[in-house]
């Protein structure tokens, strides 16, 4: 297991859509141990592999907060929303790849999700709450989406500029 680097928006990697997986093979299962490795490290609740630059269907999550409760570590490959709910729901939302930038977006309560496991499996789940908007979120990244292309045009250039300057320090450093 590695932790990998994560992309800082603006990336031209996180604006595209990746592709099928078609196989699951030992190329997958260790780039779902890295996501998952990357994810906690980082730390965070979601994370697709476009911000770690593989242009894979694959996404993994683990929303659970309560340090009590155990880990739900989950790995989702190419992921299709199936159905989702009329209800909506506003959370604030953040991401790896915009580190310390936060706004509302809004976003179906409930959804249906269908996936294929590591196990080779078709799984399908309801997710609710907090579930339903990270998954949301990170199927997003797989179409090249990002939670700040919903925000207004003004609030969205603000922020980008943001991250530009936050490049520039880090490249300095
Ligand atoms: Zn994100």
């Amino acid at each position: 297991m590695a932790i990998r680097p994560i992309l800082i928006h603006p990336d031209p990697r996180l604006k595209k859509p990746a592709a099928d997986v078609d196989t699951i093979d030992d190329g997958i299962r260790t780039l779902a141990a890295d996501m998952l490795a990357t994810m906690y490290d980082a730390p965070g609740i979601g994370l697709a592999a476009p911000q770690i630059g593989v242009m894979q269907r694959v996404l993994v999550m683990d929303c659970v907060k309560d340090p009590e409760t155990n880990p739900r570590p989950m790995v989702l490959i190419n992921p299709q929303v199936i159905a989702e709910s009329e209800d909506r729901n506003v959370y604030e939302e953040g991401c790896l790849s915009i580190p310390e930038q936060y706004a509302d977006v809004e976003r179906p309560s409930e959804v249906t999700v269908r996936w294929l496991g590591l196990d080779g499996e078709t799984h399908e789940e309801h997710f609710t709450g907090l579930w339903a908007t990270c998954v949301q979120h990170e199927i997003d990244h797989l179409d090249g989406v990002l939670f700040i292309d919903y925000l207004k045009p003004l609030k969205r250039q603000m922020i980008t500029r943001k991250m530009q300057k936050l490049k520039r320090e880090r490249a300095r450093a």
